[in-house]
């Protein structure tokens, strides 16, 4: 029989939401007889190995990219534009999604993800806005890779530190920001970053399953009539892939690699169940660059979304349960 972890509702005060996307079978997984196990039937659950995961919401396979941003991510927009801070990460085993729903396909109106529809709405809004407001948005793109913060918009900055400013607000010193001021520069960046990543990298694949990449849009607003300002950043963290490496006798680069991302992973996981216990006294930001950095972004007023990947193929069984515990310890 099925047992049901339920989810209440979020306190008032801790704005983390956990969201869970199911990606179709893939043709590897179909020539090689893996069955679809995962069972969706309600748009808020997840079943799966006889125990049922409620989170927030549940996407289907089948969803568009757009239900997904809408639904999603599109009302941390609108608090961003309000002056709140957030984060939206996206968690899962390597070739669960993530980057299919972060990112998409850069320049495909259908298949873009979530970050450039972000990008998109946040141009809209401020081409509506009249025009005694005045807007500053600037990027940086980033990624940690064994803990060491490369910047993805100048290969020269291949190990940054985390500072704090004056009022104890972590910041990657001396990273790139880069003002921009419509959304086709921004995908110009982005496809640049991207690019940066592949250099001195034999299998991007690889790569990038084995390091976070952080993009972050900053948005300073100032009314020009009574000098009222406004700002919100907005982090948008895609994983490295939280699967465990182990079984195959890993060893060397591959095996410090392993360790790496499961030290910032289980790092996340603890700051983020923290914050939804209510845990106000003690939250461990301090434990991995990545909680760092993104320590003003989560949890107290800032707003988190939680997208948690999931393979619905047997072969996978064991990692697409792991990673919905992630998502139940963020409720
Ligand atoms: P990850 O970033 O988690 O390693 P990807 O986003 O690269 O995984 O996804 C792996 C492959 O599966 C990609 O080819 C991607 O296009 C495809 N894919 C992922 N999610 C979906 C989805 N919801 N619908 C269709 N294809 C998907
Ligand atoms: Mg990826």
């Amino acid at each position: 029989s099925s047992q049901v972890l339920p989810a209440a509702d979020p306190p008032a005060e801790c704005g983390i939401k956990v969201v869970c996307r199911v990606r179709p079978l893939n043709e590897n997984e179909e020539k090689t007889g893996s069955k679809f196990i995962a069972k969706l039937q309600t748009d808020d659950s997840i079943s799966l190995g006889g125990k049922i995961y409620v989170f927030d919401k549940v996407f289907k396979p089948n969803v568009t990219q757009e239900f997904v941003y809408t639904s999603a991510a599109k009302q941390i927009v609108l608090d961003v534009l309000s002056g709140y801070n957030g984060t939206i990460f996206a968690y899962g085993q390597t070739s669960s999604g993530k980057t299919h729903t972060m990112e998409g396909v850069l320049g495909d109106e259908r298949l873009q993800g979530v970050i450039p529809r972000i990008v998109n709405d946040v141009f809209n809004y401020i081409y509506q806005m009249d025009e005694n407001l005045e807007f500053h948005i600037k990027v940086s793109y980033f990624e940690i890779y064994m803990d060491k913060i490369r910047d993805l918009l100048d290969v020269s900055k291949t190990n940054l530190a985390v500072h704090e400013d004056k009022n104890k607000v972590p910041f990657v010193k001396g990273i790139t920001e880069q003002f921009v001021s419509s959304p086709e520069e921004v995908i110009d960046i982005m496809m640049a970053g991207k690019d940066n990543r592949h250099v001195a990298v034999t299998n991007m694949n690889e790569h990038s399953s084995r390091s976070h990449s952080v993009f972050l849009i900053n948005i300073k607003q100032e009314n020009l009539e009574n000098q009222k300002k406004l700002c919100g950043k907005l982090y948008l963290v895609d994983l490295a892939g939280s699967e465990k490496v182990g079984k195959t006798g890993a060893e060397g680069v591959v095996l410090d690699e392993a360790k790496n991302i499961n030290k910032s992973l289980s790092a996340l996981g603890n700051v983020i169940s923290a914050l939804a216990d209510g845990n106000k006294s003690h939250i461990p930001y301090r434990d991995s660059k990545l909680t760092r950095i993104l320590q003003e972004s989560l949890g107290g007023n800032a707003r988190t979304t939680v997208i948690i990947c999931c393979s619905p193929a047997s072969f996978n069984e064991s990692e697409t349960k792991s990673t919905l515990q992630f998502g139940q310890r963020a409720k």
